[in-house]
């Protein structure tokens, strides 16, 4: 059926960093897309995601008018609390916002009939893992209040889904990262605590300097390693997990980690950033090294040979030129 055709994609969290960007894409490909977002964090502009439905989760009325209205076909879940930090501090805002919100729409979901859901899950959820890369089959270990929401909403996926009663898939994402200035999307979170928008903010004179969180890491620079995936790249395999719900391709629950496999440390993003930025002709940036940030694992990255192969999902945007190049325009000219 071709997409057009089809009722609506209910995109929860669809002006947050990942979701407009996904909202956006479905669009193009022609899908109907209908936002559901609270705006709390002022991610991206109203006017960017329309239609939007401006509610909380818990608010069933609102949820389940929803999809009635326009008819709504399948979810992607992205509404969440997504600072680690922040968790720690505040671990029942977390629960409530991330279990509490992910009950109150698979409940409405039930009741409305709708059993396709593709839900927003992160790399958050294996915590300080034994195994790199790391594989779907990594135990769950989560280190933080935020990992363990959303390793407790996949439990309530799996445990639903084997009822029959729902079709999910899982996607857990490593760091998030990049930018569609294109599309007039990128990153914006109030506060900044992500690596990349730090720097590029430290080079475009808006920060002093930039802290390097920990420097004697048993990595080979002794900064942290992690796998930066290209938000288009998530944008896509999205797609492609809704694709394969709609047609029926897969039933029951699943879970696909989501990365390039590629290592990249602290340092070296803060060089490509500073290269980004001499070759713009903007000013170079101090560097601090200081002390470890707690919880942070030395090494996190991903084996995504599933969803290579399940989904058919290969990153395009995902080399560390383009991630940081995007991301550098979007800031230096589309960001207010
Ligand atoms: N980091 C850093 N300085 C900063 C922010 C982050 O050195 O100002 C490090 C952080 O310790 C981690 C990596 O950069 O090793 C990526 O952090 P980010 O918060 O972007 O993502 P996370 O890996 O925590 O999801």
């Amino acid at each position: 059926m071709p997409a057009s055709d089809r009722s609506s994609i209910l995109v929860t969290g669809g002006a947050g960093f990942i979701g407009s960007h996904t909202a956006y894409l479905l669009r193009e490909r022609g899908y109907p897309v209908l936002v559901y977002d609270r705006l709390s964090n002022g991610a991206c502009p109203a006017a960017l995601v329309e239609p939007l439905v401006r509610a909380d989760l818990t608010d069933t009325q609102a949820l389940e008018a929803a999809m009635r209205e326009h008819k709504v076909e399948a979810v992607i879940h992205f509404a969440a609390s997504i600072e680690v930090g922040e968790s720690v501090r505040a671990p029942l805002a977390y629960y409530q916002n991330n279990v509490a919100g992910s009950l109150a729409l698979l409940a409405a979901m039930h009741r409305q009939g709708l059993d396709k859901l593709v839900f927003s899950s992160t790399a958050a959820v294996y915590g300080n893992a034994a195994f790199d890369p790391i594989p779907e089959r990594a135990p769950f270990a989560p280190s933080s209040p935020y990992g363990h929401s959303k390793a407790a909403v996949e439990q309530i996926l799996a445990d639903h889904c084997a009822t029959g009663g729902l079709n999910a898939t899982a996607l857990r994402y490593f760091n998030a990262a990049g930018a569609a200035p294109d599309w007039g999307l990128g990153e914006r979170h109030q506060p900044e605590t992500h690596l990349i928008p730090l720097v590029i903010q430290a080079a475009l004179g808006q920060r002093e300097q930039v802290s390097i969180y920990g420097s004697d890491y048993p990595t080979p620079d002794g900064t942290c390693v992690r796998d930066y995936i290209h938000v288009k790249d998530l944008a896509e395999a999205h797609i492609l997990a809704l694709e394969m719900l709609l047609d029926g391709g897969h039933r029951g629950y699943r879970a696909f980690n989501l990365g390039t496999g590629q290592g990249l440390s602290v340092r070296q993003i803060i060089e490509a950033v500073r290269e980004e930025s001499l070759r713009r002709g903007d000013r170079d940036f101090l560097v601090e090294e200081q002390a470890r940030r707690q919880g942070d694992p030395a090494r996190l990255v991903a084996d995504a040979s599933a969803a290579r192969s399940a989904l058919t999902w290969h990153p395009h945007f995902s080399d560390l030129q383009t991630i940081v190049g995007d991301a550098y325009r979007f800031f230096a000219e589309l960001t207010p």
